[in-house]
């Protein structure tokens, strides 16, 4: 609804400064236990020979463990759960509890879903009469002669196949981000269909609405670096305990409840109901207390970071914060792996490039190295090109390296860059973030 989004919207702009950087400590934590109460059971354990759990007990099982873990481990942190029992509660609900006890850090417990392939089998056979039908006379004499006989026909059983998927995932808002394995293992389907889909969509339709436009923008750019941060490193402490960790996804529409709290918001689909060894992990004490630990230690991992980025926190060198305006000055860019290679032929060994920040300028800040030297040093992308030329040396390998100084507000740190050698142009999109550089070869072809 409009006006849900736009009181929403007011209340960030008349309560808050839009553009004041977000708290530099933890303070408070909230933790959501997803879904509740007989309205909102969530999820079910519906294939065959499941357990008939359902997603609000496993989300309250893990909830509350994950409270308790925090609280040990985090002692001076007050830590709030949105329910301790089976209640419901509507998202705006959730949303509210959360913004009235300023938390810093949102956590959302779910469980996956999917749709299940109906099968069956065949459970033996049964004896069924039929009849053949014959004639006998012709016009008004005419004779249907029914004659029985009996055949032996299968008999099936009906059932709902388990999902074949499995794995914790890891949700934050906005932008158009799925990890590659969780594509994967959806199997290339273009719409498919998880939890996160219909998760709490209240009565809100997807819209472009003014409104909603503004509320994401927002969001965008006080949270999202945060919560992409915590998101990751939750996918991470996931991945240490040997589970399936599908990664980092990101979705415009249909996980309100992130959008609507006022604090980096992560949503931790735990694992998928439906798969039988998902169910039973997530509904056993081991499972439970598990991923409670996982999330607790990518938490510790993440406040240590952010802290450690102010200056008073204490004597700890600084880690770089992950805030936009924060550039990192780590001097040594072959530190960072290169995961993202280009390679063109050009024709002159002089040759131009331009580069300008690729989709939305979103402060991107990068440097560039060539053959090893800096040619720029911490330039901000733009619309507008920032062209410089290159020599390049016969008989080598030429290698420009692209290192991002920042991610920007969209991560990853995006560029595009146009070179040209006087005969040809080449168009060459380039990604990095503060773990990977991504290059461009040159090969010289006079
Ligand atoms: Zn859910």
């Amino acid at each position: 609804m409009p006006f849900l989004f736009l009181f929403a919207a007011l209340n960030l702009l008349m309560f808050d400064n839009v553009f004041a950087q977000a708290p530099k400590f933890i303070k408070t934590i909230i933790v959501d236990a997803g879904h509740g109460g007989d309205r909102d059971p969530g999820a079910i354990g519906q294939y065959e020979n499941s357990l008939r759990s359902k997603e609000k007990d496993v989300t309250l099982a893990i909830a509350l463990k994950l409270v308790a873990e925090l609280k040990r481990q985090l002692p001076g942190v007050n830590v709030v759960p949105t329910r301790t029992t089976d209640i419901y509660q509507h998202p705006s609900e959730k949303a509210r509890i959360a913004n009235e006890n300023h938390g810093d850090l949102f956590l959302c417990i779910h469980a996956d879903s999917g749709p299940l392939k109906p099968g069956k089998r065949q459970v033996g056979t049964r004896t069924v009469t039929r009849y053949k039908i014959t004639y006998t006379g012709k016009g008004k004499r005419k004779k249907k002669i029914k004659t029985p006989y009996e055949v032996e026909e299968p008999v099936y059983e009906h059932f709902k196949m388990p999902l074949t998927r499995s794995g914790t995932s890891v949700w934050i808002f906005a932008a158009h981000k799925t990890s590659d394995k969780l594509k994967a293992i959806m199997g290339g389907e273009d719409n498919f269909v998880i939890e996160a889909d219909g998760i709490d969509s209240v009565e809100e339709k997807p819209d472009n609405s003014p409104e909603r436009t503004m509320i994401a923008k927002i969001y965008a750019k006080r949270y999202q670096e945060r919560s992409d941060r915590l998101a990751t490193l939750v996918n991470d402490e996931v991945e240490n305990t040997g589970r399936a960790a599908l990664g980092v996804n990101q979705r415009q529409v249909g996980i309100w409840v992130l959008q609507a709290t006022n604090m980096p918001a992560i949503l931790v689909e735990t694992g998928f109901i439906n798969n039988p060894e998902d169910e039973r992990y997530i509904n056993s004490e081991k499972g439970q207390q598990e991923l409670a630990e996982a999330i607790t230690k990518a938490v510790q991992r993440y406040k240590a970071q952010i802290e450690s980025a102010n200056p008073q926190a204490g004597t700890q060198p600084a880690v770089p914060a992950i805030d936009k305006r924060t550039v990192i000055s780590e001097p040594a860019y072959e530190k960072r792996t290169i995961k993202d290679t280009k390679s063109i032929t050009v024709k002159s060994s002089k040759i131009k490039i331009d580069l300008y920040d690729d989709g939305d300028i979103d402060n991107d800040i990068v440097s560039v190295y060539f053959n090893k030297e800096l040619v720029v040093d911490k330039k901000s992308l733009t619309a507008n090109a920032h062209s410089f030329t290159l020599n390049l040396e016969p008989g080598k390998i030429n290698e420009l390296v692209l290192f991002a100084d920042n991610l920007g507000n969209i991560p990853p740190n995006t560029a595009l860059m146009i070179i040209t050698d006087g005969v040809t142009r080449h168009e060459v999109r380039l990604s990095a973030d503060l773990k990977n550089n991504a290059s461009v070869r040159f090969e010289l072809k006079n």
